[in-house]
């Protein structure tokens, strides 16, 4: 916790544009950078003689398009091999190469030199400029932050966010999610100005996150002030970006047609046309047409185009069309209907765009939802990670302190057990922080070392999860199958870092793990793609764990007879032919379930009851 007299600062460190506040005079002051500009954009420039963060880098990238770093949010806590991280390289006009133990770093010339930097650094250079425009304001250095990440981040993406943040000296208070953040910003509102007969009934708030290269959707169910999110969905490569590059190619083709002359190819002259259609697009949020306009575009001829507001709407329809549906998607994943949902709160840079507000408004119209943008939708997130800010350095006032967040874990997490078979310990939504415990035992006769292998993931089998990592417990006293004993625990702290540990119940040995970096490896694109393949796959599934656990109550009980059958006060009394016999079938199912990892239910269930009927003279202990 930090001491009451330093600032704590809310940081919403955004794919395209950052943004910082600060609670004072109790109120949150978002501030404004040295450019007199409320959020600054995410990038890095490195040149012969200097490096520049924010507006500065930004403003010189046609000229240094190979150096200047953008978009580093999408390698964050990823592998280079992540089929992401591939995709994305090819896009990028600066250099991405494999670092040690796979990670990616991404390689520029700087001061007649080739560097490599971690996309943790890269980062952290972004920090530690909100950093800085934070102590201009205040005249006092800053130590303390909450850091804002997607709600769909993952362990590894959290953890590299947090390292990015020591890097950049930085005490990080609470990893909080975005859209959480946001709510919270709103929420505050709400608490402050409305009186108690909301206190105790819920309220579903619809979170619309359109920024510059991401669109998020997730639903907030909020209760006395305290927030759970219900469901998320989006896309991660649709945003602001994607409706510069549709006015891009509207002017390639117009200049084409004015000047039969293709400048595709043109590295720089597509970046300062791109930077043209940006400022164009954000005029056509309040203007009903403007003006692209780029000197000497290509072989000294000027481009100039009029564009209308129309216009732009319809070279962007179907991805505005494509944010709804994501929306219905969410509901639909949330069972909600949308005439139940109380407060649609827009945020993102992309969210000022006229049309799709319309969009969003004909949807819920009539429906007695509210569309919240009271705060910029830019600035909604760093918003509410300044006042979760305050509350956990103790700045706050009693309405700041009277909140509680609530974040959920997005995937189930769980261990491998016998047969590939996904065991879950942590079910998905699972309100965080949170301690749960399970306890496993062994699957062979004598097995005296045990591997604990952690997976995240929503299918019944893990070889269709994902590997999170794995340690092994050994130097187990030898016992029969099932007798000894192990407590796992998986613990989630507040920041949604995962901690697994295992312990041997007689000889107490412990062994635990963080998934850490290197070892975690589930990708943005791929948790929306798990919770869908898990729908698709749900029969299958289900099928699939009948058929397991029909074989293993079979198998368990083969082994309990095998065990009663080494009871000499039980065996003396049995004929030996009769013991033979059961001997036999024992033997024989045991080998038979070995075989079979996933056998028919019926069939297990034929060879339970032959099993039990042979068993009979020995099956009363
Ligand atoms: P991030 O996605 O990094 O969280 P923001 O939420 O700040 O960032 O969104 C940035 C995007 O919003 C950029 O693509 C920017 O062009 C766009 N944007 C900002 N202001 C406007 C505006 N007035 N009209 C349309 N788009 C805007
Ligand atoms: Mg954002």
């Amino acid at each position: 916790m930090a001491p009451k007299d330093h600032p704590a600062v809310g940081i919403d460190l955004g794919t395209t544009y950052s943004c910082v506040g600060v609670w004072q005079h109790g109120r949150v002051e978002i501030i404004a950078n040295d450019q007199g500009n409320r959020t600054t954009p995410s990038c890095v420039a490195f040149t012969e003689t200097e490096r520049h963060v924010g507006d500065a880098a930004k403003n010189q990238i046609d000229m240094n398009p190979t150096n200047t770093i953008f978009t580093v949010k999408r390698l964050i806590g990823r592998r280079f091999s992540d089929p992401s991280v591939q995709s994305d390289i090819k896009l990028w006009p600066f250099a991405v190469a494999k670092g040690p133990a796979d990670k990616p770093q991404i390689v520029v010339k700087h001061k007649g030199e080739e560097k490599k930097f971690y996309p943790e650094e890269i980062s952290s250079m972004i920090l530690t400029k909100m950093k800085e425009i934070a102590e201009a304001y205040l005249a006092c250095p800053v130590k303390n932050a909450v850091v804002t990440v997607p709600a769909y981040f993952n362990d590894a993406q959290r953890r590299a966010t947090k390292d990015a943040s020591s890097i950049a000296g930085l005490n990080v208070l609470r990893i909080m999610d975005e859209p959480t953040a946001a709510a919270v910003a709103y929420g505050f509102d709400k608490i402050s100005v409305s009186s108690n007969k909301t206190a105790n009934t819920e309220r579903k708030v619809l979170i619309f996150d359109l920024g510059g290269g991401t669109f998020d959707v997730s639903l907030l169910a909020v209760k006395n002030g305290v927030f759970e999110v219900k469901a998320t969905a989006g896309d991660t490569h649709l945003g602001g970006e994607d409706f510069d590059d549709r006015l891009v190619s509207y002017c390639l083709d117009e200049f084409k047609m004015k000047h039969n002359k293709d400048i595709s190819g043109n590295p720089r002259a597509l970046r300062r046309l791109r930077s043209a259609c940006e400022r164009a697009k954000r005029n056509l949020s309040t203007l009903t047409y403007t003006i692209v306009e780029v000197d000497s575009l290509y072989e000294g001829i000027d481009f100039s185009s009029r564009i209308s507001q129309a216009r732009f709407e319809e070279l962007n329809m179907d991805l505005f069309t494509r944010c709804m549906q994501l929306v219905e998607k969410c509901l639909e994943d949330a069972s909600t209907d949308k005439t139940t949902i109380d407060v649609v709160v827009l945020v993102g840079g992309s969210t000022r765009i006229p049309k799709v507000q319309h969009l969003l408004n004909n949807y819920f119209d009539g429906n007695g939802n509210q569309i919240s943008k009271g705060i910029n939708p830019d600035e909604a997130v760093a918003y509410g990670a300044t006042i979760q800010a305050a509350k956990l350095s103790g700045q706050g006032s009693r309405e700041v302190e009277d909140m509680v967040l609530v974040d959920v874990t997005p995937l189930s997490l769980g261990i491998e057990i016998l047969g590939g078979v996904m065991s879950v310990v942590v079910p998905r939504n699972t309100i965080i922080p949170t301690k749960k415990e399970k306890d496993y035992t062994t699957s062979h006769d004598n097995q005296t070392v045990v591997d604990f292998i952690v997976f995240e993931g929503e299918r019944a089998q893990t070889k269709d999860n994902y590997l999170l990592g794995n340690f092994t417990l050994s130097g187990i006293a030898p016992a029969p199958r099932g007798v000894p004993k192990f407590d796992v625990c998986f613990d989630i702290d507040a920041n949604g870092i995962l901690n697994v540990s295992a312990r041997d119940r007689s000889s107490g040995q412990k062994k635990k793990i963080t998934v850490t970096n290197e070892e975690a490896r589930l990708t943005n694109e791929v948790i929306e793609t798990i919770i869908q393949d898990a729908e698709r796959y749900r029969t299958q599934d289900e099928d699939c764990r009948r058929k397991y656990e029909a074989k293993n109550s079979l198998e368990r009980y083969a082994y309990r007879m095998k065990n009663a059958m080494k009871n000499k006060s039980i065996t003396d009394t049995l004929p030996f032919a009769t013991k033979m016999v059961i001997d036999d079938v024992i033997q024989e199912t045991l080998s038979w379930v070995e075989d079979n990892p996933f056998p028919d239910v019926a069939k297990s269930e034929t060879r339970m009851e032959e099993l039990k009927s042979i068993c009979a003279p020995i099956d009363h202990i």
